[in-house]
Parts: structure tokens; C-alpha cells; sequence
């Protein structure tokens, strides 16, 4: 299924029609994912985008691409953004931040490996039809500190992926600053913030647990897509 109402969603089933626009990533965020990807820290982030059309619903079942080679999960953190930024500091990042949610940056693994040894961009491989399951998102007000929150990926009762957002290496606010000197953040952006350690692959018929613990939930299954 490739669907997104192009809405943004609150969990408390308020939606705004702002339209959903692109959404920024960071790779290599948390110190224990460079890591375990054999890579190096970079001196500074790592940003790609992965295209609206990217964005599916969390509480849909997700979809799998099967003819790719294999999808990993990556669950991370995500930021609505509520004003256009661009070259802000960070106290106009705090101030445009309208929501927090959690999502899937969801990785075709083999293409992309194929794509960094070629030395090609890596679109396909992070910027798929729905290759960015997101939740509802909390209201800002609702979430105290953002570099102090448990993540949580369970797959078939067994945690993969488990941190805390105090591990980021470039926290929020800078990776919002440092973002919009390159792309102008605008209403309804979203930014995905990295993933800890514990990527691996997923397969239709899955059973996920997908936690911002103590903010959002989601219960989900992958399907073949
Ligand atoms: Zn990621």
C-alpha cells in the first residue's frame, strides 16, 4: 500500500492541515550505530532527505519491499517543525519545534552498501515509497527534555534497538541550526534525529513495538510490500 493523507496527525486526534513537506535526516548520530556500521565520526552531520512521498503512517501496517535485498529498521526520534528556519539558532529551532513523535527510517541495507562503494548517492535506498513509517505526534508542551528520552524498537517481543536521546551525538537543537544553513526548514518538515545502535533486517509478518517511552507507543506488523 502507498498512502499518506498529507496531513499531520496528533496523538491526541488533533491534525493540523499544514502540509506534510520533506523530511531531514542525520546519519551516524549515536556513537554505538557508527559503530556497530564499521564507520568513523564525522566532524559534522550527516544530513539526507528522504522525500514526502517517503511518509506512511506507524500505525498503518508497514510495508516491505521484498525484491531489494534486505530492509533494515532504524528507529529514531522525529521533530515536527511548526515555522519556516533557515540559518536559525537554536533558540529559534526550541521555538519552531511543534511536535515529537517516533519513526522508522527504513534502509534497503544491500543497495545502499552497493551505492557507497560506488560512490552514488543513496537515495533509493532511504527515500523509497514508505520508507519513513511515522507516528502521530505528541504536542511539544507535553515533552520536557528531548535529549532525555528512552527509545525502544521490540521485534517479536525481542528489544532490538534500545537508547536514550541523551546519547546523540549532535543533539536537537544544533542538528536543527546546523540543518537549516543547508535547507530552509519549513511547516510540517520533519526531522529524524539518528539511530542508536541494533539496525538489522525486518520481514513481513513482524510484530513491532515502536516506543518513545512514556510519550507515544505504536503497535504495528510489517507486510510484504
Ligand atoms: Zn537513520
Amino acid at each position: 500500500m502507498r498512502y499518506f493523507d498529507h496531513s499531520i496527525h496528533f496523538a491526541d486526534g488533533g491534525s493540523q492541515q499544514i502540509p506534510v513537506g520533506k523530511v531531514v535526516c542525520v546519519g551516524l548520530n549515536y556513537s554505538d550505530h557508527v559503530a556497530e556500521m564499521n564507520s568513523q565520526q564525522a566532524a559534522e552531520p550527516v544530513l539526507f532527505l528522504k522525500p514526502a512521498s517517503a511518509l506512511v503512517p506507524l500505525e498503518q501496517p508497514v510495508a516491505i519491499p521484498v525484491e531489494f535485498g534486505s530492509c533494515h529498521h532504524e528507529v529514531e526520534m522525529s521533530i515536527l517543525i511548526g515555522e519556516q528556519l533557515a540559518d536559525c539558532t537554536e533558540q529559534q529551532a526550541a521555538d519552531a519545534i511543534i511536535g515529537v513523535g517516533v519513526a522508522l527510517d527504513l534502509t534497503l541495507r544491500d543497495l545502499q552498501n552497493q551505492f557507497k562503494q560506488k560512490g552514488h548517492p543513496w537515495d533509493k535506498a532511504k527515500g523509497f515509497d514508505g520508507a519513513c513509517p511515522a507516528s502521530a505526534f505528541v504536542d511539544r508542551s507535553q515533552v520536557d527534555d528531548l535529549q532525555d528520552l528512552e527509545l525502544r524498537l521490540t521485534i517479536n517481543g525481542e528489544v532490538k534497538q534500545s537508547s536514550n536521546t541523551s546519547h546523540m551525538i549532535t543533539p536537537v537543537l544544533s542538528l536543527i541550526a546546523y540543518i537549516s544553513r543547508f535547507f530552509t526548514l519549513m511547516p510540517g518538515d520533519i526531522v529524524l534525529t539518528g539511530t542508536p545502535a541494533g539496525v538489522g533486517p525486518i520481514y513481513p509478518g513482524d510484530k513491532l513495538s515502536v516506543e518513545l517511552v512514556d510519550i507515544i507507543s505504536v503497535e504495528t506488523h510489517a507486510v510484504e510490500r
